[in-house]
């Protein structure tokens, strides 16, 4: 019997990551990808220690931190007052996994070491500029007709992965509902080359708490290594998306962030609009969704990329475990069971707050929050608790029980 056939619907880092992990588990793997190439514009970029875990065992993570910065510290600071409030140490971290730090390196560099890798593998085909177009499966096959240059091709495989981000064709094609909400106001992402460390004593990743200029701040490596500083915040909720990425406006914001002679070296804007949607099901039939097409959230706490990896790495493991048959094809039911309690309890509820903790206006409340974050890291153990939580680690442990 040849080997089972996985169609990834995706070339973005989910999609890449599922494939090794199914080549590495020894499936032929099909990898579509509508795009041309693979998207690099300023996206995730921070990696978490027990995802760090998971992109070591693709045998990738040496060059990933190569190519990013390892960041052991992240700030919570009182924008108003320019404060620093507390800071966390990964550190804690040491006796629970062998990354107690998290790995600031873009998501594009990630795709891109993850296609190289797939090269080398016999039996995986990745076709860029084909755009998966109709789904249909049975009791034993999905056969799917993707487009490539004005044709059409029919591909039959035994599962497909569906990592086809937020706006994913597979989930619609399936009528599978994407519940929950989208922010009000859209997020700004400006990207410049001054050095922030130096201007503010602050670490790689930052959070800005404030009732009117929230946000954060953290440092990625550049595709030069030279380093630059992205800060995220909410848009003005007044104007258009070329209003608010207007220079006057976005001058202005910087200069509340550190207010620098002679204004910021910016690099790149961008805007974006936020939600918080988890899809009714990740599973149906043998269509697996993972990362984007399955839940959206807002960025704060960097975790939606993370829980993405997360889904990848379950579902060619499940895969893998099935087609040996150590387990039954009964467990595709728990692929949905768990990965989407885990992502509503660790990322859903846990982005949600981090948001509320920034951006709360009522000045008891927000000193309130404050005090808690200083009061959870001077005491050692619930500042390990909370990396734990932060990290994912408790996410990973938990996941076993989930059956
Ligand atoms: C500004 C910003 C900052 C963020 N920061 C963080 C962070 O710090 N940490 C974090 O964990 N997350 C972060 N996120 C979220 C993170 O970027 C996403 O979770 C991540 O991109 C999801 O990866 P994905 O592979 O699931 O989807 P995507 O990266 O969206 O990739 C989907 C791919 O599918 C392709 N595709 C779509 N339709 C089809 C089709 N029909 N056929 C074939 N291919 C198709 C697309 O072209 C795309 O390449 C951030 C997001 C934004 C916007």
């Amino acid at each position: 019997m040849g080997k089972q056939h996985i169609l990834v619907v995706g070339a973005g880092p989910v999609g890449v990551i599922a494939s090794l992990a199914c080549a590495q588990c020894g499936f032929k793997v099909t990898l579509v990808e509508a795009g041309s190439r693979i998207d690099d514009s300023p996206r995730a970029a921070t990696t978490h220690s027990s995802t760090l875990e998971m992109i070591d065992s693709v045998g990738l993570v040496d060059q990933f931190t190569r190519e990013g910065l390892v960041a052991r510290y992240f700030d919570f600071w009182d924008q108003p007052s320019r404060k620093q409030v507390a800071r966390f140490d990964h550190d804690l971290l040491r006796d629970e996994t062998k990354f107690p730090y998290v790995v600031q390196t873009e998501q594009h560099k990630l795709a891109r070491m993850g296609i190289e890798k797939l090269k080398t593998y016999a039996d995986v085909r990745v076709s860029f500029e084909t755009a998966l177009q109709t789904l249909a499966q049975t009791d034993s096959s999905v056969t799917a007709e993707v487009s490539c240059n004005g044709e059409t091709e029919t591909i039959t495989a035994d599962y497909v992965i569906a990592a086809d981000g937020g706006r994913s064709t597979v989930r619609k094609l399936l009528g599978i509902a994407f519940e929950g909400m989208t922010w009000p106001e859209r997020f700004v992402v400006i990207t410049v080359l001054d050095d922030l460390e130096a201007l503010l004593g602050c670490s790689y990743r930052n959070y800005l708490a404030a009732p009117r200029d929230w946000g954060n701040l953290f440092k990625v490596a550049g595709d030069d290594g030279k380093g630059r500083w992205r800060i995220v915040y909410p848009s003005s909720g007044e104007g258009s998306d070329d209003e608010d990425l207007a220079d006057t406006p976005v001058f202005e914001r910087l200069q509340r962030v550190y207010p620098l002679e002679g204004g910021y070296d910016i690099v790149h804007r961008n805007i974006y609009r936020v939600h918080q949607r988890v899809a009714a099901t990740f599973r149906q039939g043998r269509v697996f969704l993972a990362g984007d097409s399955a839940h959206v959230n807002n960025p704060i706490g960097g975790l939606g990329l993370n829980s993405g990896i997360h889904d990848a790495m379950e579902v060619a493991d499940m895969l893998s475990n099935v087609s040996r048959g150590t387990e039954d094809a009964a467990v595709f039911d728990r692929y949905d069971r768990r990965r989407r309690a885990l992502n509503i309890e660790f990322v859903q509820q846990q982005t949600i707050a981090n948001k509320k903790r920034l951006e709360e206006r009522d000045e008891t409340a927000r000193q309130a929050a404050l005090d808690e974050l200083r009061a959870t890291v001077d005491d050692p153990v619930r500042h390990k608790q909370f990396l734990m939580r932060s990290s994912l680690l408790d996410s990973v442990r938990k996941s076993k029980a989930i059956q």
